[in-house]
């Protein structure tokens, strides 16, 4: 892997395409983790005398509506106060202006430039990887320091392009979700893969992908119940994901053994937080009732299973983790694979989050911060962030 520590970057003008796509709210930035998790990159730029340049995205820009609320000067704000020094910022993503301030910038200068989504407004110049657009940031440095993870399976200018026209590498945020996730293409075993989260469609690539790799896939959340009924069992008001009843048959017949569902549920009558709940083994669901959570008998099948893993990938909660009654076995697993130091990387999404509102998300071996990244690179795709540079 090309990290920023295999580029002789003293000195330098170093352009770093972070993820500075962080909520805001009324002109206040939410939650700063990924600001934070640029840091480490920033600093060793700083230390080794460069000329620091950022780039990042910021929400969508479909419309003039868009720009005002998607303007990273508030980012620049915070940036200077983790970074406890100025941090100088172009409003514009493009022109005299800028080349002016990449012009006077001096070593251990730090410039933000505007959302690299602005370039979206006219001709999706960004998203679509505009190649003159790309071209002209890189002019801006010398070497490119991609630390971008959450846009590693698109190919934008301010990825793909500027590291299709100068020397490139990752940075550390990158370097360590690839150290973390490659652990998944030849993986020790026993390799279990828990999966949950809703709809069966959106991890059809994801199980394919890993049912030939993994000894066992646990699968728990709404998504098991389609499994449930492909085997022919009640499951009542659950969710179910009708078009891919066939899918789930398929993988039930050629992989029976490592195919393990759940065996009890907590099952209610609406889907809210304030009904009562009863645990239910699976052949007794009744037709006006929904799963919302694996029940106990589950946890400790699941847990029976993890206790030998090598490694772990969890995609997906277990259950509604939004409902206080409904987090609770995803919560409980999670303390279970903490507790007895089992090798687990979260894959991206909900899972991270709930692993965060619970106090795991820093326990855990690795907790991958790409949402659709992650699940792309769980699916064994190439993605062309990653291609770009190796
Ligand atoms: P995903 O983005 O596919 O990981 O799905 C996460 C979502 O799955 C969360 O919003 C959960 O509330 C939901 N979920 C998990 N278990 C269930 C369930 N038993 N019934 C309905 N939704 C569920």
């Amino acid at each position: 892997m090309k990290t920023i520590k295999n580029l002789n970057i003293e000195n330098k003008k170093v352009i770093i395409r972070c993820d500075f796509n962080v909520p805001i709210k009324d002109n206040k930035i939410v939650d700063d983790t990924r600001i934070k998790g640029a840091l480490e990159t920033i600093n060793y730029c700083l230390e080794k005398n460069c000329k620091v340049i950022l780039l990042s995205h910021l929400g969508r820009i479909k419309e003039e509506s868009d720009l005002a609320k998607n303007n990273l000067a508030p980012v620049a704000k915070r940036l200077a106060e983790l970074l406890n020094k100025d941090i100088l910022f172009c409003e514009k993503t493009r022109g005299p202006e800028l080349e002016a301030m990449v012009e006077s910038l001096e070593a251990k200068d730090v410039l933000l430039i505007q959302n690299t989504r602005y370039e979206d407004l006219e001709g999706k110049k960004e998203s679509k990887n505009d190649p003159e657009l790309g071209a002209y940031w890189a002019s801006l440095g010398d070497v490119f320091i991609n630390d971008a993870f959450g846009t590693i399976h698109r190919a934008h200018a301010s990825n793909v392009g500027i590291a299709s026209n100068i020397e490139s590498a990752f940075g550390f945020l990158i370097e360590r979700e690839l150290n973390a996730l490659s652990l998944l293409n030849r993986p020790e075993h026993p390799f279990i893969v828990i999966l949950g989260g809703a709809k069966v469609a959106d991890k059809i690539g994801v199980i394919e992908n890993l049912v030939t790799k993994a000894d066992k896939i646990l699968i728990g959340g709404g998504m098991a119940f389609t499994f449930l009924k492909a085997k022919g069992l009640e499951v009542g008001k659950s969710l179910i994901d009708e078009e891919n009843i066939e899918f789930c048959k398929n993988i039930l017949n050629n992989y029976q053994e490592k195919i393990i569902l759940p065996v009890d549920f907590a099952v209610t009558n609406e889907f809210n937080n304030d009904e009562e709940y009863r645990l239910k083994d699976i052949d007794s669901i009744a037709a006006n009732e929904m799963g919302l959570d694996i029940g106990s008998k589950t946890l400790t099948l699941f847990e029976n299973i993890l206790k030998e893993a090598a490694i772990v990938i969890w995609n997906g909660p277990l259950g509604v983790y939004e409902f206080d009654k409904y987090k609770k076995n995803t919560d409980e697993l999670l303390k279970y694979v903490v507790a007895n130091n089992i090798k687990t990387i979260l894959g991206g999404g909900d899972i991270v989050a709930a692993a965060t509102s619970a106090g795991y998300k820093d326990k855990v071996y690795h907790a991958s911060t790409g949402g659709g990244a992650t699940l792309e690179y769980l699916e064994g795709k190439k993605l062309p962030g990653i291609e770009a540079i190796k």
